[in-house]
């Protein structure tokens, strides 16, 4: 798996930090999502997946490599 977001359009809702804290974080300066682990796997890549359904502004975009 791996994670892209599109940040410009972030709201900072900040659920994909509640629901997967490992992989996201919110910049201190901003609010704005800031990826931490673009590559997450077991348990934290089904939190990003979960993360991705949650983000109200679908900015959240998982790559499942083949
Ligand atoms: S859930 Fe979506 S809109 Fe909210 S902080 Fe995360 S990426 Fe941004």
């Amino acid at each position: 798996m791996r994670i892209r977001i599109e940040r410009e359009r972030c709201v900072g809702a900040g659920q994909c930090v509640r629901v997967a804290p490992a992989v996201f974080d919110q910049a201190d300066d901003d609010g704005l999502v800031r990826l931490i682990e673009a590559a997450p796997q077991g348990p934290e890549a089904e939190r990003a997946r979960k993360a991705a359904q949650l983000c109200p502004a679908q900015v959240i975009h998982i790559e499942d490599q083949g």
